[in-house]
């Protein structure tokens, strides 16, 4: 996958959540967005996924520039990611099964029983057939996690958009998440962009990493050689300060 952010700027009032932001990686197959909370990067996965608007700048992933144009268009570029954020965002009245049939049915025009059997091929590989009619409520943190990721991977996504996709659950299901992850993008090859705090596991299945403070990218590069030579003084103490305990 290739991703060029140009000088984009998003605003919220006064506050730029992305300030003429800029980073480009040329091949990357897992790239890690990580940095202080309130620095932007929930906003440039928006941005990314074609859900958050820019207010100027451009960005190209594999060389095609996301369309503003129109709704119809951006839509149209939604859908070649799949997208699971840090609060499952699962339709609360619908069964698990039918959170991950309604994008194929609704935005991929799948028929039912093949929307049924893609769904169960998921909820197979998941460990989750057995909760397959139950409700989000239902669920535990993990399991409504898996759910998410089963969603956002059953319509063949040409990349996975991440944000922060274990902050919300417990050490034990934190861990089966990030297994979860790794075995999906590793196994299936899946491109994918992860915004985290969870830096071990970052250096573990990502190849870039972006280092994202105050909006803007403070430092970018080869996963390892931001990790063991950190360039700028704000990577170093963040590197510190996140391996102290
Ligand atoms: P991160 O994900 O790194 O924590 P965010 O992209 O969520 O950072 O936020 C960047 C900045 O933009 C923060 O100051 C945040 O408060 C602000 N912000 C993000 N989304 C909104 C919004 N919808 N409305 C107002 N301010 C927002
Ligand atoms: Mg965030």
């Amino acid at each position: 996958m290739k991703l060029e952010i140009d000088q984009v700027t998003k605003a919220y009032g006064t506050t730029r959540a992305l300030d003429r932001f800029t980073a480009s990686a040329l091949h990357t197959q897992g790239l890690c967005l990580i940095g202080p909370s309130g620095g932007g990067k929930s906003t440039l996965l928006r941005v990314l996924a074609g859900l958050t608007l820019p207010d100027s700048g451009d960005v190209a992933i594999d060389g095609r520039r996301l369309p503003y144009e129109s709704e119809a268009t951006l839509r149209k570029r939604r859908r070649q990611f799949g997208v699971v954020f840090q609060s499952y965002n699962l339709f609360p009245h619908l069964s698990a099964r039918d959170n991950i049939t309604l994008p194929l049915r609704k935005v991929f025009g799948k028929a039912n029983e093949e929307s049924d059997a893609i769904a169960d091929h998921w909820l197979d590989r998941l460990d989750m057939r057995q909760h397959a009619e139950r409700k989000p409520s239902a669920l535990s943190g993990g399991q409504r996690q898996r759910i998410a990721v089963a969603r956002a991977i059953a319509v063949e996504p040409e990349a996975l958009l991440m944000d922060e996709p274990t902050s919300a659950l417990d050490p034990e299901m934190t861990v089966e998440i990030l297994e979860l992850i790794r075995d999906l993008t590793q196994s299936h090859g899946i491109a994918f962009v992860l915004a985290t705090h969870e830096l071990r596991f970052a250096r573990a299945v990502g190849d870039q990493v972006w280092f994202i403070a105050n909006g803007q990218n403070v430092e970018s590069g080869p996963m390892k050689t931001a990790f063991d030579q950190p360039q700028t003084p704000q990577l170093q103490r963040f590197l510190e300060k996140l391996s102290a305990f």
